[in-house]
């Protein structure tokens, strides 16, 4: 059984187990808001459960990004309020057809989950007053981020991920997108002076972490650009592959949970597949 944590009357974190994945439930105008629906049976199950007894309609679903592990309750909930609207960026899509092909085994995403959106976002949109829907990108092409002004709180998907109560550092993970706009990413929740965050997994944060998350990837692209670049300063072709040698110098992880560790592995990885692209310079 996962936990509930209400921030506010009217703002409540669903913990989620499977996956630690997060789900947000807001009221807002007599109406409910749920961003991310989680994953797997029983997770998605509790969420119905949560949902269908507030006594109120659902509006709107919004998807931080459209990661199998944040989209789970979609078709669920969908399926109960049929007039509500699902709310994605434009360029989910992409995110989910490169989830398709990446991932071989479990959780392999289950294309039912996948609704298609009604509202498409671009940059900016105010889903009602004082919920601002915002472009991110970084963790994943779609990646987006909530702000609710009036309580300075960001719902930051996995832009942003923390670890689980009092189980210590963790870092940003970029294998589905791009280190470079994950800075850009953070840096903007950054400047909205924001007073806590919820991440996409996770327990809720300072701001702080914003800071730390972004020292680990500038710390990651300086160790790997002095890695790869030759004399004339571009990134030569037999640097490749240099995951296992960068993780020798770049050891930063010591001491997190293992997943952290994985995800770190994966980022390095990433970095890896930029740079065979040319996407990375
Ligand atoms: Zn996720």
């Amino acid at each position: 059984m996962f936990n509930t944590v209400e921030l506010d009357n009217d703002v409540t974190v669903l913990l989620g187990d499977d996956q630690q994945s997060n789900s947000i439930l807001l009221t807002k105008e007599e109406s409910l808001i749920v961003v991310d629906t989680l994953c797997g049976e029983s997770d998605v199950a509790r969420l119905k459960e949560i949902v269908c007894c507030q006594g109120a309609p659902l509006r709107y679903i919004v998807n931080t990004h459209w990661h199998s592990d944040h989209i789970g309750g979609n078709s669920e909930l969908k399926g109960i309020f049929p007039e509500s609207s699902i709310i994605a960026h434009e360029s989910y899509l992409d995110t989910v057809t490169t989830e398709e092909s990446i991932i071989k085994t479990h959780p392999k995403p289950n294309p039912d989950d996948y609704l298609p959106p009604q509202i498409l976002v671009t940059d900016s949109y105010e889903i009602v007053p004082d919920l601002q829907m915002m472009y991110a990108g970084g963790h994943s092409k779609d990646s987006c981020i909530l702000y609710i002004p009036s309580k300075s709180l960001v719902i930051c998907g996995d832009v942003v991920l923390s670890s689980g109560v009092n189980s210590g550092a963790s870092i940003p993970y970029f294998y589905w997108g791009n280190p470079y706009d994950l800075v850009g990413a953070l840096e903007k929740i950054r400047e909205l002076n924001p007073r806590l965050l919820i991440p996409g997994h996770g327990w809720i944060v300072k701001p702080d972490i914003i800071d730390d998350h972004i020292l680990y990837l500038q710390r990651l692209l300086a160790a790997y650009q002095e890695f790869c670049q030759d004399g004339s300063g571009q990134i030569s072709d037999n640097c490749l592959p240099v995951s296992l040698e960068l993780e020798k110098i770049v050891d930063c992880t010591k001491g997190m949970h293992w997943t952290f560790r994985k995800m770190h592995h994966y980022n390095l990885h990433c970095l890896e597949k930029l740079a065979k692209a040319k996407e990375l310079v």
